[in-house]
């Protein structure tokens, strides 16, 4: 009797990927648009209908509004998420992709698939490891296992069938996070010894830094046109993501620079970027792996020297730059034979494999962290503005707990005798898209000019319990909150209420995704293009919304062809950055 196979997903922060174990070795399962990577993000179109990775990514460029991305950070958590009005969990987000993700391997396998093993990082806890089943519930998939990240990466590259004891470094630069751990392989089980990181490094800030510069030489401050011309930012993001990408393999490329409205009309300029000012404009970014990689080789109390291999995984990771830097701290040429932004979905293939065979490997986890960034409210000063909602963190997303951190803030207006502590927990530097946890009020600062010192302590223990100690400097007066917060797992009925909640929702068939995927497309290449071009396009749109209309198939994939051909000669983001070159 045959059983069900077992796949491997990476449910990833950016982009998620599944993979399953063939002839050969792990293989990437292609999703439903032909790519190896979902993009985790959920969108709401025009029509109400739900449209998730590739499709939704299109959507996002000129309908941010309309999608939700990063829901992994909330796992675990009372936050939700809205799109297009309606809310959302981040486990139904999650959840959602899945969903996109089983149907993909159904139609690869041609069969139903129930079955999976799904990764999380290293310093996930109970609550969101949980989360991350009641995810794979929602989506109709019975998790088989929950497989650290950085194992699942050791295991792609084999490292659990050596034989021999081992200690290995894994370098995860992804969208948003930067996680390294130890992992070590002693007779035949796999544990994460050590993990670290910080919450908010990532590729994104790479890409934003990359904004900064070529705003700068047009004279404008990154934080100030993100508040005047908002759709030249979002814009501009978009163009440099690509040119950043391409800058890993090209010397140099351009960048389209749109005008203050985010159109590229006639007038539009174009830039000129080198992979070398690329590499000098994040080097300061980059100095902040270091002492996460110091403190996982402290935790680990292990020196460089006696790890025996260095692997990279992460999108970020296929930088030369990374590459340089990485051997230079660890002395060590880093494992990459497999795409960085794969490993961890085919690391988690082989794993499922296993579990099907049950011959899973053992994989453990001994670190206690803090499983989010912890922190408070502040205003920031933009030359004669001054603007709220500024997240400040006290300690880290990653910290080795039990933690307390200290740290000093003062008044902003002259003769103010009371401050507001705002609480919050989460990755985003604005704290409208964190957690609020709590509030509470501090009286009794002496009048005086601005600039009153408090210090705000922050003590996190094994527990979760959280206490927020203020003292005004001047008169030794302190003031404590404690907050105990303890968002449960969902419970079986919340999981088929989501499960019942989900099916009502308004989803394309999946083999209309690529009609979906071309029409998003198109539609953001439109505004793209100069006026010429935009009559030829806008003649093929409406004949492929007609084909859609008709729903003949093959009156619809002749359409869709022509425009696909039409794309690939003007869509300036037309071919992968990251396609395979042999
Ligand atoms: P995550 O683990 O966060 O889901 P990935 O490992 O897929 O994400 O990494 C996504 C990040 O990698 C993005 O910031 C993306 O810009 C970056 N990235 C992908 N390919 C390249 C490349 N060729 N050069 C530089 N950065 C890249
Ligand atoms: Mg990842």
């Amino acid at each position: 009797m045959d059983t069900d196979p077992v796949i491997g997903i990476d449910l990833g922060t950016t982009n998620s990927a599944a993979a399953f174990l063939g002839l050969n070795g792990p293989e990437i399962i292609p999703n439903a648009v032909g790519g190896r990577l979902t993009p985790s993000i959920v969108g709401v179109d025009e029509s109400g209908t739900v449209v998730v990775g590739a499709a939704a990514k299109e959507l996002q460029v000129l309908h941010p509004d309309r999608c939700a991305n990063l829901f992994k950070r909330y796992m675990g958590t009372d936050h939700t998420l809205t799109v297009a009005g309606r809310t959302y969990t981040p486990e139904e987000l999650s959840g959602l992709i899945l969903r996109a993700i089983k149907a993909d391997a159904a139609a690869f396998f041609k069969r139903p698939i129930t079955r999976a093993v799904i990764t999380v990082p290293a310093y996930f806890n109970d609550r969101q490891r949980k989360a991350t089943i009641a995810a794979g519930r929602i989506a109709g998939l019975t998790v088989e296992r929950i497989l650290n990240e950085p194992t699942a990466a050791a295991i792609a590259y084999g490292f659990h069938e050596s034989g021999e004891d081992k200690k290995v470094l894994i370098f995860d630069l992804g969208g948003g996070t930067f996680d390294v751990s130890v992992v070590e392989l002693f007779e035949g089980t796999l544990e994460v010894k050590s993990s670290s990181g910080e919450s908010a490094l990532g590729g994104e800030d790479f890409t934003r830094a990359m904004v900064a510069r070529i705003l700068e030489t047009r004279g404008l401050a990154y934080e100030r046109a993100e508040v005047r011309t908002p759709k030249l930012v979002s814009r501009l993001l978009q163009q440099c993501e690509r040119a950043k990408c391409l800058l890993s393999r090209e010397e140099s490329v351009k960048v389209r620079i749109p005008d203050d409205d985010g159109e590229f009309t006639a007038s539009a300029t174009e830039l000129q970027v080198t992979r070398e000012q690329l590499e000098r404009w994040v080097t300061p970014i980059l100095a902040r792996i270091e002492l996460p990689i110091r403190r996982v080789l402290g935790d680990a109390k292990l020196t460089k020297d006696q790890l025996d291999e260095v692997i990279l995984v992460g999108g970020v990771t296929r930088m030369p730059l990374i590459i340089r830097r990485v051997t230079e701290l660890l002395g060590k040429d880093p494992r990459r034979r497999l795409n960085p932004d794969e490993v961890v979905a085919l690391g988690a293939a082989v794993q499922a494999a296993l579990v099907g065979k049950s011959a899973a490997v053992e994989d453990l986890v001994v670190t206690d962290v803090a499983p989010f960034t912890l922190g408070i409210e502040i205003s920031k000063q933009f030359g004669n503005d001054r603007r709220d909602g500024y997240f400040d963190p006290l300690i880290d997303r990653n910290t080795t707990i039990p933690v307390s951190r200290v740290k000093r803030y003062s008044t902003l207006s002259p003769n103010q005798t009371a401050i507001i502590v705002h609480i919050y927990q989460g990755e985003s530097r604005k704290v409208g898209e964190n957690l609020a946890l709590g509030e509470f009020e501090v009286k009794g600062i002496p009048p005086g000019p601005a600039g009153q010192p408090v210090d705000i302590r922050f003590t996190y223990d094994l527990n979760g319990v959280l206490e927020v100690e203020a003292t005004v400097v001047a008169t030794r007066k302190t003031v404590t909150h404690v907050i105990a917060k303890h968002a449960k797992g969902m419970t079986e009925d919340q999981i088929q209420r989501a499960v019942r909640a989900m099916e009502k929702l308004k989803t394309h068939p999946r083999d209309e995704e690529a009609n979906r995927f071309v029409l998003l497309r198109a539609e953001r290449v439109f505004k793209e293009l100069p006026a010429e071009l935009r009559q030829s396009l806008g003649l093929l749109l409406d004949g492929f919304e007609a084909a859609l209309e008709s729903r003949n198939k093959d009156t619809i994939t002749r359409h869709r062809e022509e425009l696909e051909r039409f794309l690939t000669l003007f869509d300036p983001s037309a071919d992968d950055p990251n396609r395979e070159t042999e």
